[in-house]
C-alpha cells in the first residue's frame, strides 16, 4: 500500500510511524512544506527503503519565505519526489495570488526537463495550475484532494495528470462522483495525515486500506489486485518512460 501525500513531520511520533512504515513494505510520500522542512527530514529518513521525503513548498507558505525558493533550486536536483507544491486561490489564500503564481512558476522552471513524482495542491486554482504546467512543459502530476469541477477533472486526465484519493472524500458525494470518474490508472491514493479525519481522529498513513476497500467494490476487484494496480500507477510516474 502506497501513501502518496502524508505530513510525517507533523503528525504525532514520525519517528514510530516511519519505522512502521519500514517493517510493513508500505510506502509514504513524506511531503513537506518548505525546503528548509525537507532538509531536516532527510537525515532521519536516510536509512529507509520505504519512506520518501518529498521537497516540498506549500503556496500558502509563499508569501512569507521567499527565501527558501534558492534552496528548493539546489535541493531539486537530487530530490525525486516534490510537494507540496501548487496554488491556492481560496479565501485563505487569494491575497497572496500573485506572489503564489510566481514562486510555483519559478519552481516549474526548476522541475522541467526531469521525471519525478511531484503532488499537487491546486485549491480553487485549477485552471491556473494546469495552464502553468503545460505552459512550463512539467508532469504528468498527482492532483491531490481534488475539489474542482466535473469540467476541471476532464481537464486534468486529459492533460496527462493522476489524482490520489483520501479516505475523507469517500464521505462526499463530490468525492464519490470523483472516484468514480477517474480512469484506473489514473488513481492514487493518500491520506494527507493528519490533516484528513478517519472515525473522528486524524487520519494515519494505514487509513489508505479504507479507500482500496472502496475502489475494490466499485471496481468488482479484490484488495490485492486494486493495491497492485495503485503499484504500478505510481512506478509509471517515476519511471523515464512512463
Ligand atoms: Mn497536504
Amino acid at each position: 500500500m502506497i501513501d502518496t501525500h502524508c505530513h510525517l513531520d507533523q503528525i504525532d511520533s514520525p519517528e514510530a510511524v516511519a519505522k512502521e512504515a519500514e517493517s510493513r513494505a508500505f510506502t509514504i510520500i513524506a511531503v513537506t512544506n518548505l525546503p528548509s522542512h525537507y532538509a531536516r527530514a532527510l537525515e532521519p529518513l536516510r536509512s529507509c527503503t520505504h519512506v520518501k521525503p518529498a521537497l516540498g513548498f506549500h503556496p500558502l507558505m509563499a508569501a512569507a519565505n521567499q527565501h527558501e525558493l534558492m534552496p528548493f533550486t539546489r535541493l531539486a536536483r537530487t530530490a525525486d519526489h516534490i510537494g507540496e507544491i501548487g496554488l491556492d486561490f481560496s479565501e485563505k489564500g487569494i491575497a497572496t495570488k500573485e506572489i503564489q503564481t510566481a514562486s510555483f512558476a519559478r519552481i516549474l522552471d526548476v522541475l522541467r526537463g526531469r521525471r519525478r513524482f511531484i503532488t499537487i495542491h491546486s485549491r480553487g486554482a485549477v485552471g491556473q495550475v494546469l495552464d502553468l504546467l503545460e505552459q512550463k512543459q512539467v508532469g504528468p502530476a498527482v492532483f491531490h484532494w481534488f475539489t474542482g469541477s466535473g469540467t476541471q477533472l476532464a481537464r486534468v486526465i486529459a492533460a496527462g495528470h493522476s489524482l490520489s484519493i483520501n479516505p475523507a472524500m469517500l464521505r462526499t458525494a463530490s468525492g464519490m462522483r470523483l472516484i468514480e470518474s477517474v480512469p484506473r490508472d489514473r488513481v492514487l491514493t493518500e491520506t494527507d495525515a493528519p490533516f484528513s479525519r478517519v472515525d473522528g481522529r486524524p487520519a494515519r498513513p494505514w487509513d489508505v486500506k479504507l479507500v482500496l476497500e472502496r475502489l475494490g467494490q466499485l471496481w468488482t476487484q479484490e484488495l490485492t489486485e486494486v493495491d497492485a494496480l495503485i503499484g504500478s500507477n505510481y512506478a509509471r510516474l517515476l519511471s523515464p518512460n512512463g
